[in-house]
């Protein structure tokens, strides 16, 4: 199937390093600690997260730093009939788990120590890279927190189809069959906190669509950083500062 027309658009009309429109609110979920939403196009998820509190089973409790926990779960609606198990199943297990990982590269756990922190991420509307907006929602959702964190850790998948790389797949393209590759960065400290590849790819061509995942990550770290600027310009203003 050709995924790129002669002309050089993709099936959304996008170009191939083209990102989906990106969206985010803070403060979706009001008794959380701190909640977003972010949306990638269709794709479309909420985080919410509790914390820091007590550690609920005190054999997981860590004198010199917090313990961080992550679900991610699929809404029953967010896929139409394609959605086969909301959570609990392997690929929710292993995607709660690359969410933990990559938060806890940036939150400076050492300064919570006994505590816990909960992060929740439910996707209300799924149409590929879920996992990448649910680690954008994560981060905006823990800022609201006030979690203190060392960097601003974002995340943007891109592929290879079409002998092209192709930036931010939708479902349409992630089900090609095509490599599908997810990075997470820190942007301030310039390092790569995530890089997950779902098949094989020559070297080079690892290289280009690596890169090419790299500049999404930055541009969702530019939109993050303008989202959460307004969003304290408004609680100063409310407050009257
Ligand atoms: N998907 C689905 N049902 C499922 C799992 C996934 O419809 O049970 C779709 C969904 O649109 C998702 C896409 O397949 O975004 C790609 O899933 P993948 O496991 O590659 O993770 P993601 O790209 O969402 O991080």
């Amino acid at each position: 199937m050709e995924y790129v027309s002669p002309e050089g658009l993709r099936l959304d009309g996008r170009r191939p390093m083209e990102m989906r429109q990106i969206r985010a609110e803070i403060g979706a979920v009001s008794r959380a600690d701190g909640s977003a939403i972010f949306e990638m196009g269709n794709t479309k998820v909420v985080a919410a997260v509790y914390g820091p509190r007590e550690v609920q089973n005190r054999s997981q409790q860590m004198s010199d730093q917090a313990l961080i926990r992550c679900e991610y779960s699929m809404a029953n609606f967010s896929t139409g009939d394609r959605k086969r198990k909301p959570k609990g199943d392997r690929r929710s297990t292993e995607i709660s788990m690359v969410i933990r990982q990559t938060m806890e590269a940036c939150i400076m756990t050492h300064l919570m120590p006994r505590s816990q922190i909960d992060i929740y991420v439910q996707v209300l509307q799924a149409d590929g890279g879920t996992r990448s907006a649910c680690i954008n929602a994560a981060t905006l959702a823990l800022s609201d927190a006030g979690i203190p964190m060392c960097d601003l850790v974002t995340s943007c998948s891109a592929g290879y189809l079409n002998s092209t790389p192709l930036l931010d797949l939708n479902y349409v393209e992630d089900s090609a069959g095509g490599p599908d590759v997810t990075v997470g960065i820190l942007p301030k400290l310039n390092k790569v906190t995530l890089l997950q590849m779902d098949s094989k790819l020559p070297i080079d061509i690892l290289e280009n669509v690596m890169q090419l995942a790299t500049e999404g990550c930055k541009a969702v770290a530019n939109y993050i950083r303008e989202i959460l600027l307004e969003n304290t310009k408004q609680l100063e203003y409310r407050r009257g500062v």
